[in-house]
């Protein structure tokens, strides 16, 4: 039986429960001190003052681009199956950027492979946990620029064969050898570093001194950091 009274008592506990579970679940889900954007809405939200910073999805932007997106397959460094969709977004600006590195590689025989562009937030979390070092992994306290839609890992293939160009180390060697700063490196090698970057910087884009493969593009610290999973971004 119900009175009033009851019924108000456990209101509150309800409540009070309610406002609990709430703030544990919050807390438990970023530990690091930054609060992502992670609700489609709130992603919409963000692009209302600047509509160029939409992500797109760069196999339908970008004509011929492969893709060969290593987190979501087991063979990556963490062994894991992390994303569920082979998918590449970058901010607007950065795939415009790509997609004319792309028209400018087709003339010299070449095409760009994407191993990894924009990755939502959680997924940096579970880099770091794994690795727990952040020479290669970005730190969860300050975010990857990945997170923000405005890095990619890639490399070069040949239009004739299909195949990637030998640029000395796989993708995600954590090694000396993957640093672009290294100089003697067999000539073919170099070539091939040299010919991906200078096309990369002609059009906005940095290299990340420790990996051959990561480029930052140019204001990549004025895009929020994002953790909206790729099927929310359709
Ligand atoms: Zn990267």
């Amino acid at each position: 039986m119900f009175d009033t009274k009851n019924m108000k008592i456990t209101n509150w506990i309800l409540l009070a429960l309610g406002t609990i579970g709430f703030v544990i679940d919050v807390s438990a889900q970023y530990d690091y001190g930054l609060t992502p954007i992670n609700t489609r809405e709130a992603y919409e939200a963000s692009l209302i003052d600047n509509p160029n910073a939409r992500l797109k999805d760069l196999a339908q932007e970008i004509e011929g681009i492969q893709l060969d997106i290593k987190y979501s397959t087991s063979e990556n460094f963490t062994g894991k199956v992390i994303y569920r969709e082979p998918r590449a977004f970058l901010r607007q600006e950065a795939a415009s950027a790509l997609a004319a590195v792309q028209k400018q590689l087709k003339k010299k025989g070449y095409g760009l492979k994407i191993f990894d562009a924009y990755r939502p937030y959680s997924v940096t979390i579970i880099f770091y946990e794994l690795y727990l070092d952040t020479a290669y992994v970005a730190s969860p306290y300050t975010g990857s620029r990945h997170n923000r839609g405005a890095a990619v890992d890639l490399t070069l293939f040949d239009l004739k064969t299909g195949v990637e160009l030998d640029m000395g180390t796989p993708f995600d060697e954590f090694t000396e050898q993957s640093s672009p700063l290294l100089q003697d490196l067999p000539e073919e090698i170099m070539k091939n570093r040299t010919l991906l970057r200078s096309v990369m910087e002609k059009n906005g884009f940095s290299i990340y001194p420790t990996e051959w493969w990561h480029f930052d593009f140019k204001g990549w610290e004025e895009y929020d950091i994002l953790d909206v999973p790729f099927d929310q971004l359709d």
